[in-house]
């Protein structure tokens, strides 16, 4: 159907998921869910691509599949209203994948900025895999599979959106009108584009295990937001501190809200007034992360018990999923189709290019 609005996003099932992805995604997908603006809602858990950094250890993709649905339906997904799969029961993918890799040249995947700083963060150098290489094309093919017009992602997908939508305009160009262009959807609180790690590095990640996960227990939050790194400068309670660059305030910026400051801190009216006193001098680290660590037991409290239900009945997960599957493959199946149609390969169903061709050797 035209004017269709609709999401697909997606996780990798390398670890459990952590306070970025929700900030970065997965907030605002359960939003949408709910907002009943969307026909159609598909988020899956990319396995597949998973494996494309982590060949060697395909138990561990294998087993963050369940600990990802689990922290998706703790977050408020709901399996009634979003169809969430996995990315290797969909082998719809691997022939749009392979049609796609003809739209795309090599110095143009070179140049992707994700792909150039993921080469570098998991020190692939001279032996990158080919699949790892290449993951934007198959980006693209989960995402146009779909006929996806919205993908709420972190900003570090980015560049992946752009590929698919160059995809898209070149398919398009040469075959005619049959896929849509993807429009990416970001975050709007600018600190929540790329949450940084409890280490100060640029991006919480999976990878790099400088991680708060929504199922840490009350205790490992807590440590974890104590041991966290601030300002390096900020010696003495009275030196003045910087804010900027300090994943602490970084934090605080993408967490707390107005009724925070009455609650758990009402010596302070608002978050530019506590930041404007860590600048001067005389506001103490611990004190900022027992704010920190107030606002975020009382986010992660509840995620952490809906994750404990779900986890009582783990059979009826994989069942969702399996639903879940079935119902992603129909819909890939049918955009495959439009596809094989679009670049005239469908040779047996096409009685005009039989006709042609009888008409062309009887000449
Ligand atoms: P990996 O290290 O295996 O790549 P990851 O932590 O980067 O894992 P992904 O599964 O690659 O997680 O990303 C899933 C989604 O979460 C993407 O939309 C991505 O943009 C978003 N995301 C991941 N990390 C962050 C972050 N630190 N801040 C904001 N969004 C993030
Ligand atoms: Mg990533």
């Amino acid at each position: 159907m035209a004017n269709e609005k609709i999401i697909l996003t997606g996780d990798r099932p390398t670890g459990r998921l952590h306070i970025g992805h929700y900030v970065g995604s997965l907030r605002r997908r359960v939003e949408l869910q709910n907002s009943g603006l969307y026909n159609k809602i598909f988020i899956f858990i990319a396995d597949a691509q998973a494996l494309t950094d982590n060949m060697e250890n395909p138990e561990k993709v294998r087993q963050n599949v369940i600990e990802v649905a689990l922290d998706y339906l703790a977050c408020g997904l709901d399996p009634t209203k979003s169809t969430i799969f996995i990315q290797s029961q969909i082998p719809e993918l691997c022939e749009l994948s392979f049609y796609y890799m003809d739209l795309v040249t090599v110095s143009r995947l070179q140049r992707n900025p994700t792909v150039k700083t993921e080469i570098q963060m998991r020190n692939f150098e001279a032996s990158i895999p080919v699949g790892f290489f290449t993951y934007p094309i198959s980006q693209a093919a989960d995402i146009t599979a779909f006929k996806a017009t919205t993908v709420p992602v972190g900003e570090d997908q980015e560049p992946m959106i752009e590929q698919a939508r160059e995809i898209v305009r070149r398919f398009n160009y040469i075959y005619g009108e049959t896929l849509v262009e993807p429009e990416i959807l970001l975050p709007d609180n600018a600190a929540c584009l790329r949450l940084p790690g409890t280490d100060g590095k640029a991006k919480m990640s999976k990878s790099l295990g400088n991680c708060i996960y929504l199922s840490d227990t009350a205790e490992e939050v807590e440590k974890k937001i104590r041991g966290m790194y601030t300002d390096p400068d900020h010696l003495r309670v009275q030196d003045p501190g910087k804010v900027e660059g300090n994943p602490v305030f970084t934090y605080l910026d993408a967490f707390s809200r107005p009724e925070h400051f009455s609650l758990y801190l009402p010596e302070y009216p608002n978050l530019d007034e506590l930041k404007a006193h860590y600048m001067r001098g005389g506001l103490g680290d611990v004190k900022v992360k027992r704010f920190l660590n107030a606002i975020m037991q009382e986010m992660l409290e509840p995620i952490r018990n809906r994750r404990k239900e779900f986890e009582q009945d783990i059979p009826g997960i994989y069942d969702m999923l399996k639903k879940g599957c079935e119902t992603a493959r129909e819909a890939a199946a049918a955009t495959l189709d439009d596809v094989r149609k679009a670049m005239k390969i469908n040779y047996f169903d096409d009685a005009e290019l039989i006709a042609e061709q009888v008409k062309r050797f009887k000449g």
